[in-house]
């Protein structure tokens, strides 16, 4: 425990009762000139020239033709959930080892989450599971495809790349097309993260991002939806804005819209963010080489990213041989003032999805109980 504390500290090169968070913005780059730019300007709101300039940075980050900026990451997924018909009465295919905005944004949409089992290397959405899930629990009829247990129709899939660490994304994607389900990858926690040489977020119809405050580049609040199919596209920006149709002075609008724009003073602080995203990408890979071999010899079993994959390691994480030996470290380190966290409690156990269909989550609960993610922020100083 005490290697582990004092690794971490030399690390930061923090004083001595320092607290050490878990991830924490930093901001070294044009941050301040950007965002003093939109307020002089008065273009702070949804319209303005950082926005577009964000949407072109995010094209050329991840490869895809086209980026819609939005308000935070769930709206992001929420808008790409509706965007391809899911409502009411539908189901989405998802992992239960998730941060809860994941099951909220296929909520919002009328539809019901199903929660499948993860792959225990990845921690991210197992292309077995779905694929068991879909052969053995689902039927065509009359063109649809069918959950035989609750009788609703099963529209999408919707992995996560979890801490960062890529899932197995190619073979989800087959399996999905053999059902003809569209996939939108939750790729919140995974900008900079790559299969092969394809960014995360960029392998299925649509890919969202998250720039909340914890995640490795932040504007305060704010997401993005990235995909290479410009009717989408245009659709999304439309839906986003409102439904507003462009007149020199009217206000009108042909369907329900959405007030899910980004705003130019944070689209500001995302540019200047992602200016730094390989240096912080760099810094936090350097970080994580360094953990991987602290962790070497010992019982601890760090995640690594799994091959053919590379990882931004937005959250390092180390598993357990047990809960038990993973709650002392939580406790011993927290009261050290450095900030470690558990994986989330599974999605199917909170109250509001405990109704949920879900398969054995057997590995999802194994990592549940065993997974704590440790402090994987760049330095703030030095
Ligand atoms: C951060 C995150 C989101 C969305 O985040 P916002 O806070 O709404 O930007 C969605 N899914 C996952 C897995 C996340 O980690």
């Amino acid at each position: 425990m005490k290697e582990f504390l004092d690794f971490v500290k030399d690390h930061y090169s923090t004083e001595p009762g320092e607290f050490i968070p878990l991830h924490a913005p930093v901001f070294r780059g044009n941050e301040i000139e950007y965002v003093t730019d939109t307020i002089r300007s008065t273009f702070v709101s949804s319209v303005g020239a950082y926005v577009d300039r964000f949407e072109d940075m995010m094209k050329s980050v991840v490869g895809t033709k086209y980026a819609v900026a939005t308000v935070n990451g769930t709206s992001a997924l929420h808008i790409g959930l509706y965007s391809l018909g899911i409502s009411d009465g539908d189901e989405v295919i998802t992992q239960a080892l998730s941060f809860v905005a994941t099951a909220n944004a296929i909520k919002y949409t009328g539809a019901d989450p199903v929660f499948l089992d993860v792959d225990k290397d990845s921690m991210s959405l197992s292309p077995a599971a779905v694929g068991f899930f879909l052969e053995n629990n689902c039927d065509f009829k009359s063109g649809h495809l069918v959950n035989k247990r609750s009788g609703k129709k099963v529209k999408a899939i919707v992995p996560m790349h979890t801490f960062g660490n890529p899932g197995r994304i190619e073979e989800l994607k087959k399996i999905a097309d053999r059902f003809h389900l569209p996939i939108i990858e939750d790729a919140a926690e995974s900008l900079g993260s790559f299969v092969k040489d394809k960014h995360t977020g960029t392998f299925c119809k649509l890919g969202i991002f998250s720039f909340n405050g914890n995640k490795t580049v932040t504007c305060g609040g704010g997401g993005v939806v990235v995909t290479d199919d410009e009717q989408l596209s245009k659709r999304l920006k439309h839906i986003t804005t409102t439904a507003k149709l462009s007149h020199p002075w009217e206000y009108s609008h042909d369907e329900l819209g959405f007030n899910y724009r980004m705003p130019n003073l944070n689209a500001a602080l995302a540019c200047a963010q992602l200016e730094q995203l390989g240096q912080f990408i760099t810094e936090k890979r350097n970080l994580a080489a360094k953990y991987i071999q602290f962790f070497k010899n010992r019982n601890e079993n760090f995640k690594n990213e799994i091959p053919n994959t590379t990882s931004n390691y937005w959250l390092n994480t180390v598993e357990f041989q047990n809960r038990k030996d993973r709650d002392q470290f939580l406790k011993e380190t927290n009261e050290a003032k450095v900030m470690t966290r558990p994986a989330w409690n599974l999605l199917n156990t909170l109250p509001m999805y405990q109704n949920c269909i879900s398969d054995s989550l057997e590995n999802s609960r194994y990592l549940s109980d065993r997974l704590v993610n440790i402090p994987s922020g760049v330095k703030w100083k030095g």
